[in-house]
């Protein structure tokens, strides 16, 4: 992609309302643009990125067994009234609205009934189950406080996944794998060493969820991390009985900020049985079907992994996110650095590595800023001097370390 192409531009000052790390950025390099508090589009940029996040949440989702569909984000009032999660009193975070006869309908926080519904019209014996369903959807949710920049919006992508199984033993078996994929998801994104599966209140089958949480000062909530195995447990729920019946030690643990990336939870029969989603057994008996959920916060990873990744010239990206492997900047109108520049972008094409290609007439200062506000892993400069040379002058963003290169030394090190 040519940057004089791209429509965005970077800028040197962020809204001055807004506070967190992540949300200055993401909208000063044009990742992001706010429409007011809590609402933010995503920007080209920005969309890149998210497609690399979805791209993996989804593969791992699969991978897992789960199926993906795309609901809705209108919902019936009379679905929510089954399962007493349409009173304001009940649910305090719902967006409303009526339709031209005066109707109500409500914009979907979550999707456990009407996913429940459709299941019961395709489950009917033990044969079945299990299911496992899957989708990335805007979640409506009218948050009090929208001061987080994407870590807290009121209109947010979210994946959830469901489980639909014959029993609790079935559930904790799929439980445990769904926690090993998100385990697996949070590394690949670039934040396996300060995320942590974390003992948290809310589950209803249990009383317990697992949240996974990552280590970082921004962060809304606190959790304690034990010194032993990386065990993590949120304030909530710190007790000295759930310390005791989890076998750990007070002086073990260490008070730390955090930001909740996702959330597992067992629910049990809470929504099959007011809801009529049964089963028969091998017996012939009706009976429940047992459910889990499962969620990820797309918007808020994708914040987070810039408040875990930044500097203060910009943004990190880990490499499996960033929005382009490569940000060329060509320097100079030489005809020749624009020839070398051109065939670089047409050898990395043909291993398909893509380009954000600057070739804007801006002074070298700027350009090298912009590049490191943007963030992306590395940073190439076609220029007169570099073509004296031979080489190319390769920067690591997140190291900052500058080699010069030929170009089959970087293709080695880019497939690296
Ligand atoms: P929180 O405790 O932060 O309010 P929650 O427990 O209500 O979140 P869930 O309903 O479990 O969240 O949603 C699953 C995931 O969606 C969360 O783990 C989080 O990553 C993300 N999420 C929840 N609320 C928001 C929000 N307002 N903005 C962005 N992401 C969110
Ligand atoms: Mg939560």
């Amino acid at each position: 992609m040519r940057q004089s192409h791209l429509f965005t531009k970077t800028r040197k000052e962020a809204p001055a309302d807004e506070t967190s790390i992540s949300a200055k950025l993401l909208i000063r390099a044009g990742f992001v643009f706010k429409e007011q508090a809590g609402v933010y589009s995503m920007l080209p940029l920005g969309v890149l990125v998210q497609n690399k996040i979805v791209a993996i949440v989804r593969q791992a989702m699969n991978a897992i067994g789960g199926q993906e569909v795309a609901m809705t984000s209108l919902q019936d009032p009379e679905l929510w009234k089954t399962t007493d999660r349409w009173d304001d009193a009940k649910v305090d975070n719902w967006f409303k609205t009526k339709l031209k006869n005066d109707t109500e309908i409500g914009l979907a926080f979550t999707h456990e009934e009407a996913l429940t519904r459709i299941m019961r019209n395709y489950v009917g014996s033990y044969r079945d189950l299990p299911k496992f369903v899957y989708q990335f959807q805007t979640k409506f949710r009218n948050e009090l406080r929208a001061k987080s920049g994407l870590l807290r919006g009121r209109e947010f992508l979210m994946k959830d996944l469901y489980s639909f199984t014959k029993d609790t033993a079935d559930l904790e078996a799929f439980y445990e794998r769904a926690a090993a994929a998100y385990t697996q998801i949070y590394a690949t994104v670039g934040l396996g060493e300060v995320t942590h599966r974390t003992f948290a209140s809310g589950g209803v089958f249990s009383k317990f969820s697992d949240e996974f949480q990552v280590v970082c000062d921004s962060g809304e909530d606190t959790i304690y991390l034990s010194s032993k195995g990386g065990m993590a447990v949120n304030k909530e729920v710190y007790t000295d009985d759930i310390l005791a019946e989890l076998g750990l030690q007070k002086s073990d643990m260490r008070e730390v900020r955090a930001i909740e990336v996702g959330n597992i939870f067992k629910l049990g029969t809470k929504y099959s049985a007011p809801l009529g989603l049964t089963y028969t057994d091998e017996h012939g008996t009706a009976k429940p079907v047992v459910m889990g959920s499962y969620g990820i916060g797309v918007g808020r990873l994708l914040a987070t992994i810039i408040e875990v990744h930044a500097d203060d010239h910009g943004m990190i990206w880990p490499a499996a996110v960033a929005p382009f492997p490569v940000h060329l900047v060509r320097l100079g109108d030489d005809p020749k650095v624009s020839a070398a520049a051109d065939n670089l972008v047409a050898a990395l094409a043909k291993r398909g590595i893509e380009v954000l290609d600057d070739d804007r007439e801006m002074s070298p200062g700027q350009k090298f800023t912009d590049s490191d506000l943007i963030g992306i892993p590395t940073r190439v400069v076609v220029s007169a001097k570099t073509l004296a040379a031979k080489k190319l002058e390769v920067k690591d963003r997140a190291t900052g370390a500058v080699e010069m290169m030929t170009t089959p030394q970087l293709l080695k090190r880019l497939k690296a």
